[in-house]
């Protein structure tokens, strides 16, 4: 075989010189100098070189300039190898960004350098064929990939619905791994690590995907010798004329990789961006110094930067971490002089830091001086700093702890525009306590039947009729009494517990339902509230099926109200719930329509039965033109869509009489009825029909 070329750009003529003595047993090696001369060299050879290995930092025409120049040359394939000193991930990120194939890091480690330029060329090759061959080459394909690199891949055709999986899969992972049925989660339980189950789920669902793309996820899939290593699956799914044909998935093992990272950030104690200390670092020192001064109280502080993610979409994640350093920097300078201050950087743009605390006076000066810092940071945009404080009189509590509450101080403040400071104070410690009792009793007040359905029923305001009702949960609290939603559902969303909750309510629902059935009450539909933290069951559509089906209710009785997800990662799994309900059967509404988390461009991708609008996330009152007219807009383009409306949080004469008038008939509110307990429902079911029937 003819040798492959290799473009050497480096403006170090030694490093040339290294890198043409590495590689040129395997390539005839070109070099040149700067970027231009790069350009010049790919010009004249018409594309005759294979790979390129590229400095970045050169004198007038740098690695970035010849990154962006060749985008628009032919050439734009040739896969460029980065030569850099910089190994952080970030470092990394951007250049990838920027078009670059991989990197390599200097100084060379000279078997490796010349090892890993092999096997990205190979895999670059590997690659590109990938889109020429048909299936029929299958095997050939997979040789190649797999001879460089620790890899196999599978094959999943959307036609002939058949998965064909690399024969050498058995030395990577368990044999009993082509067992797996990809449309039947529980044949991976056991084969891939559970806590990655779900994510799993979710990546190989494909139904949103519309044009030919790829993904990636780093899991644990259980090898031969029973233990879990980390596998990196990329999945291709190839699209053509808008038909999905086939999906290729390849599985990298790399579980040294996953150990090298985890061993780095055991062992350092700096933060890899800004080199200030990290959080482990943090606690520990801070935790020493508190244990040291008994005597002394301690401020314990978290901020972060406002809308930090705006700041890296408008301006670039480049000029986000810049600012994150500054940051740093100045946190250093106004820290360290400080006798037993610390100070670290904790994830993302939260920062902590702690100082003794005698009173306001220091902590005042400190955040001044750091807020008065940042605002000297050249950028078109105000950065605004929120504080939360907590005030440690006794080392009772961890310093991770300690951290815990300025969190939830600073939370607080998220909610308040005037004030960017706030203090873990008397109210907040009670709603921790609040939420400690919730916690610790959740389970045993769901054993012991203490959450209880109240239905509040939709009405046509036209004829005042009762069209069926929404299932809305209390906690019945032996000692405490009514508890609303609103102070538990949160909670019950962070630590999972609301997916337990929900499969009973849709247990009790379908059980009422039932019982009416055989008591000869007429039955209308209820709707069911599903909390976005349920679309993280994988089996949540099966359970749903499997509780309803128990009880023989037939499907149009029991509807779900999801509400669209503010991260837009989850958006897929709202589509593929709202598909499987509809299939069989059920009906699904969107609630909260218009609270800023659903949009009208939600409704292109999820295509719900009924829209639930909340009159209360419009301004407050009808009179307001604008608002009327938006409501109407809305009712009107939901008319058109098909769509069923219900507007929800109708209070008065008013705003039903508008509604009417603006062609929105079903309603949901206080005006018409309260939530209730069951029992009063029925009556009111009961009167209806006996009404009916005169
Ligand atoms: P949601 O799903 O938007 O439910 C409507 C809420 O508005 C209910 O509050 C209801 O009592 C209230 N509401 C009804 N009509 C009016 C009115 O005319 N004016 C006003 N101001 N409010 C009205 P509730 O029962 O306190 O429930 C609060 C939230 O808790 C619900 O909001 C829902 O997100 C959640 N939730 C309630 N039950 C469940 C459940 O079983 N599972 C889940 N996942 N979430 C639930
Ligand atoms: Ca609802
Ligand atoms: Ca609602």
């Amino acid at each position: 075989m003819d040798k492959k070329t290799l473009l050497a750009v480096d403006d170090a003529e030694i490093n040339r010189k290294i890198l043409s003595k590495l590689f040129s047993n395997e390539f005839d090696v070109l070099e040149a100098c700067n970027g231009k001369e790069a350009i010049d060299v790919l010009n004249k050879k018409e594309g005759n070189v294979d790979i390129i290995i590229l400095d970045i930092i050169m004198p007038d025409y740098d690695g970035f300039y010849f990154l962006e120049k060749i985008k628009a040359t032919d050439y734009a394939d040739v896969p460029v190898v980065i030569s850099t000193t910089d190994t952080s991930p970030e470092a990394e990120e951007r250049l990838l960004d920027l078009g670059a194939t991989d990197l390599i890091y200097k100084p060379f480690n000279p078997q490796n350098a010349v090892k890993k330029v092999k096997a990205i060329l190979a895999r670059h090759e590997a690659e590109n064929q990938k889109i020429k061959i048909t299936a029929s080459s299958l095997e050939e394909r997979h040789t190649i990939v797999m001879r460089q690199t620790n890899t196999f891949s599978a094959e999943y055709d959307f036609v002939t619905k058949k998965i064909s999986i690399d024969p050498e899969y058995s030395s990577y992972v368990h044999r009993d791994f082509c067992n797996i049925d990809i449309s039947d989660p529980s044949t991976m339980i056991g084969l891939i690590y559970r806590p990655d189950l779900d994510a799993v789920v979710s990546f190989l669902n494909v139904g949103e995907i519309r044009e030919t793309t790829q993904r990636y996820i780093n899991i644990r899939i259980l090898t031969n010798n029973n233990i879990y290593e980390w596998f990196r699956l990329a999945l291709t799914v190839h699209i053509e004329d808008s038909v999905k044909t086939k999906a290729i998935i390849t599985f990298n093992n790399i579980n040294s990789e996953m150990e090298a990272i985890k061993k780095l950030e055991i062992f350092s104690s700096v933060d890899r961006l800004t080199k200030i200390p990290n959080r482990n670092t943090f606690v520990e020192k801070t935790q020493g110094i508190i244990e040291e001064n008994k005597d002394t109280k301690f401020a314990i502080v978290r901020f972060d930067i406002e809308s930090f993610k705006i700041i890296n979409q408008l301006f670039g994640t480049y000029e986000g971490d810049s600012i994150l350093k500054f940051i740093a920097v100045k946190l250093q300078e106004i820290i360290e002089p400080i006798k037993n201050g610390t100070y670290c950087r904790i994830t993302s743009d939260l920062f902590a830091f702690s100082i003794p605390y005698e009173n306001e006076d220091l902590l005042t000066s400190v955040i001044d001086t750091l807020v008065a810092a940042v605002k000297m940071y050249p950028l078109n945009f105000d950065i605004t700093l929120s504080f939360g404080i907590y005030i440690a009189e006794n080392s009772e509590y961890s310093v991770r702890h300690m951290l815990d509450r300025a969190g939830v101080a600073q939370k607080s403040t998220k909610n308040n525009y005037k004030t960017h400071i706030s203090y873990f104070d008397e109210a907040l410690r009670e709603q921790e306590e609040i939420e400690i009792t919730i916690v610790s009793e959740m389970k045993r007040a769901l054993e012991n039947g203490e959450f209880k359905i109240y239905l509040q029923p939709k009405c046509d305001m036209r004829t005042g009729k009762i069209i069926g009702s929404e299932a809305l949960v209390r906690w019945l609290h032996p000692e405490k009494g009514l508890i609303s939603p609103r102070s538990f559902i949160p909670i019950f969303e962070n630590n999972g517990f609301i997916t337990e909750l929900d499969y009973y309510i849709f247990e009790t629902v379908s059980k009422q339902l039932n019982e009416w059935r055989n008591d000869g009450v007429p039955i209308l539909p209820v709707s069911v509230n599903v909390s976005r933290a349920d679309l993280y069951d994988p089996y949540l559509f099966p359970n749903i099926v499997k509780i309803v089906d128990k009880y023989n209710i037939p499907h149009e009785y029991i509807e779900f109200e999801l509400t669209e997800s503010s991260f837009i990662s989850d958006n897929h799994k709202l589509v593929e719930l709202t598909y499987n309900l509809q299939k069989a059967g059920f009906h699904v509404l969107m609630d909260d329509f218009g609270s800023g988390y659903s949009s009208l461009n939600s409704l292109k991708d999820i295509k719900v039965d009924v829209l639930k609008i909340d009159i209360n996330f419009l301004p407050t009152s009808t009179s307001d033109e604008r608002a009327s007219k938006i409501l109407a807009s809305v009712v009107s383009m939901a008319n058109a869509l098909d769509l069923k409306v219900v507007v929800e949080g109708v209070e008065t004469r008013e705003q039903a009489d508008f509604l009417i008038s603006i062609g929105a008939y079903e309603a949901q509110g206080y005006y018409f009825f309260r939530p209730m307990p069951v029992e009063d429902y029925e009556k009111a079911l009961k009167a209806q029909f006996e009404a009916s029937q005169k």
